[in-house]
């Protein structure tokens, strides 16, 4: 018999959170309302529609005679073609499993119960969790047209503040800061503050106003930047994800991670990945196309959307989402809802498949005409 309330024993911050929300997996949504999985589209979680490079299956296949032994707990072979990729020295290189783990192990190493952590309202979901984990405090700050409002976080900067999350585009709101925004903040924000600038979605930016935060690591030695080989290298299942920052910050980084953090197969996929330039190239396409495509079927059904340059889309539905979020999957469609982030009127649908699209809005448009 359990006499114990063990959550009343957890730090005050984790009684506080709410688990993470994943997309619903196919499965489960086959299992619950009796539909076979092959007539499901999920367009949830902000995945590559692609399927994986035949080179990552190569890569993976070739790595197979050695699950016995560790992976390369220092991953030098993913870290040094990184380094040549990205212009700068191994040593500024933090592998994660996934960039969450990346976003996490800063958190740990730099933030505690005595600290303040700023974000925007509507950005990315794990940042309060390593937060409050660590017992730090929260600080949301309201959002500008969806966006982070980089003036009003580095006016919540307070002597407590050691770490600022800024999503570069967000998820899930798709918003982006422009180049010279971000270079203002960035002057504004003491050294002892580090920023970390996630940029999970940068592949798939294709104009040029928005940064490269490697363009400003040499200035900012409190920049931490994230990224990820989830999205647009199609990597989600196997986790793997990097940091680049100052050598010191790495070096931190590195105490508390755990020795072998990312997988023998992850690190073996993400070379391959990384050299792989025509699956990146066509997965931007299929982007490309995939957005216009939601774009102008949202507009045929007199809808409004966030603009992303992501791979995805918070459609603004003018009225609560998750009736119609449960409606869309009663049919097959899983998509997001984002009452969570405070958007209670959209839904974030990621970008397909054309055939994918197109059974999402012909569904929303039934659903819609019907609810
Ligand atoms: N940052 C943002 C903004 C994201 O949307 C995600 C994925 N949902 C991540 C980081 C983490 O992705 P991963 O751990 O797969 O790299």
């Amino acid at each position: 018999v359990m006499t114990c309330d063990f959550l009343a024993l957890a730090r005050p911050g984790v009684q506080k959170l709410s688990p993470y929300v994943p997309g619903k997996p196919v499965e489960e949504l086959a299992r619950e309302f009796g539909l076979r999985p092959q007539d499901i589209v999920k367009l949830a979680s902000n995945e590559n529609p692609l399927g994986p490079s035949p080179a990552v299956k190569k890569a993976i296949e070739a790595a197979l005679p050695e699950l016995t032994r560790y992976p390369d707990g220092n991953g030098f072979a993913l870290k040094q073609a990184l380094a040549t990729k990205l212009g700068v020295p191994t040593a500024s290189i933090t592998l994660g499993n996934g960039s969450n783990d990346i976003l996490e192990l800063v958190t740990r190493a730099f933030v505690g119960p005595e600290h303040e952590v700023i974000f925007s309202d509507h950005a990315f979901a794990v940042y309060p969790i390593v937060t409050q984990a660590v017992g730090a405090t929260a600080v949301s700050v309201p959002a500008k047209d969806w966006g982070h409002d980089l003036p009003a976080m580095a006016a919540a900067i307070s002597d407590a503040t050691r770490m600022i999350f800024i999503a570069n585009p967000n998820n899930p709101t798709g918003t982006w800061i422009e180049r010279v925004e971000l270079e203002a903040f960035l002057a504004q924000v003491p050294e002892t503050v580090m920023v970390v600038l996630d940029e999970a979605y940068t592949e798939y930016v294709e104009t040029d106003d928005v940064p490269n935060g490697m363009d400003y690591l040499a200035q900012y030695p409190n920049l931490l930047v994230s990224r990820t080989f989830s999205k647009a290298y199609g990597l989600a299942a196997l986790r793997v994800g990097y940091g680049v920052s100052s050598p010191q910050i790495a070096d931190a980084l590195n105490r508390v991670r755990q020795p072998f953090n990312v997988n023998s197969l992850a690190l073996a996929a993400a070379l391959a990945a990384l050299q792989d330039e025509a699956y990146l190239i066509e997965s931007r396409r299929i982007n490309r196309l995939g957005m216009q495509q939601l774009e102008d079927g949202c507009a045929l059904m007199g809808l409004s959307w966030i603009p992303s340059r992501g791979n995805f889309l918070a459609i603004d539905l003018g009225r609560e989402a998750a009736p119609v979020f449960q409606a869309l999957l009663r049919e097959g469609v899983i998509v997001r809802p984002v009452a969570n982030y405070g958007m209670p009127n959209h839904l974030r649908v990621t970008v397909g498949l054309p055939e994918e699209n197109q059974r999402f809005l012909d569904v929303l448009k039934q659903v819609l005409i019907s609810g």
